[in-house]
């Protein structure tokens, strides 16, 4: 529903003032992701997998429609505010049975599906057994990826339950009011529920035009944080752009870049709308491994991961 503004803020909203939050939108978010997500996969060498991913943004986009997570309770707002902390606590989402209930809408999609690779049907039978006789156990491992708990991860089941957390956090960060954020929220971290972003995408269009935005990987709310600075260390001077030169192609035409840092080594990958309109943060990551093989032979770490793409405890994410 959309909001009407008071008098003020419409006055407010000139285009010197830079929109700090986009709040992902319910109806779109997980379909327009699935639709980027078959896109890329046509000539992708992770192809099958991309396909995988889109049914999975499908039944996303299913379930975030009547979702209705509880509201963040006035206390916690209250104490994000005077501690500079994100209000949606997103360890705290694995504490809510409900994200379970999200899980099997999620799985009740897959297997309605066609065309899913059977270890992803096995996987997911699995995980409905998990559901009935051992909650805990996947309350702990969903504790695990979303930072809290120390849990250890597994690899294979982690896409499937990232999938249901995202949905959770995703209502939560849909109903959110911006104006009850804290001032100013720890660098490098999303405002509303404290998780890495996964990339960031340059925009175009409206007040956001030009602007830089990181993207949750866990709840889709995008921020502004200025162009050519580390989204990591902050430090601007040595941030660099790498790029795959495609034939014929210039690297700086290409939408997927690696934004590079000298002072931390860790490299964050930025997207351009105005290249290519439909880039999806977490899609096209996955989409462009190609280019996290260019860079990490070149010495830079990954900032944090995708949370489609997991490795094993040994390599575990940031
Ligand atoms: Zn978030
Ligand atoms: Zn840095």
């Amino acid at each position: 529903m959309q909001r009407i503004l008071p008098r003020g803020e419409i006055e407010a909203l000139d285009h010197n003032n830079i929109p700090r939050l986009i709040a992902p939108v319910r109806a779109e978010v997980f379909r327009l992701r699935a639709a980027r997500l078959r896109h890329l996969a046509q000539d992708n060498a992770i192809g099958d997998y991309l396909r995988l991913v889109a049914v999975l943004a499908e039944a996303q986009h299913a379930a975030l429609a009547d979702c209705r997570t509880p509201a963040v309770d006035a206390q916690r707002i209250a104490l994000a505010q005077a501690h500079g902390m994100a209000p949606v606590a997103a360890g705290d989402i694995p504490r809510d049975p409900a994200w379970r209930d999200i899980l099997l809408q999620v799985l009740d999609r897959l297997d309605a599906a066609a065309g899913v690779p059977a270890p992803a049907r096995a996987i997911s039978a699995d995980l409905r057994l998990s559901v009935r006789d051992d909650p805990e156990g996947l309350d702990r491992a969903a504790a695990a990826l979303v930072g809290e708990g120390g849990g250890q991860i597994d690899v294979a089941t982690a896409p499937f339950l990232m999938a249901a957390l995202q949905v959770y956090a995703t209502d939560q960060a849909c109903r959110f009011d911006a104006g009850q954020l804290p001032v100013v929220s720890p660098y490098g971290l999303c405002p509303v529920c404290g998780s890495l972003p996964v990339a960031s995408v340059v925009r175009v269009g409206g007040q956001q035009e030009g602007y830089r935005y990181l993207c949750c990987a866990l709840c889709s709310t995008q921020w502004h944080v200025v162009r050519v600075k580390c989204t990591t260390c902050e430090e601007t001077k040595d941030v660099a752009y790498q790029g795959i030169e495609a034939p014929g192609r210039a690297p700086e035409k290409e939408a997927a870049r690696a934004e590079t840092c000298e002072s931390c080594h860790t490299y964050r990958k930025i997207f351009s709308q105005d290249k290519d309109y439909d880039v999806d943060p977490i899609a096209d990551d996955l989409a462009t491994l190609g280019l996290d093989v260019l860079v990490g032979e070149a010495g830079y770490q990954r900032a944090s991961g995708n949370p489609f793409l997991w490795q094993g405890d040994d390599e575990a994410r940031e």
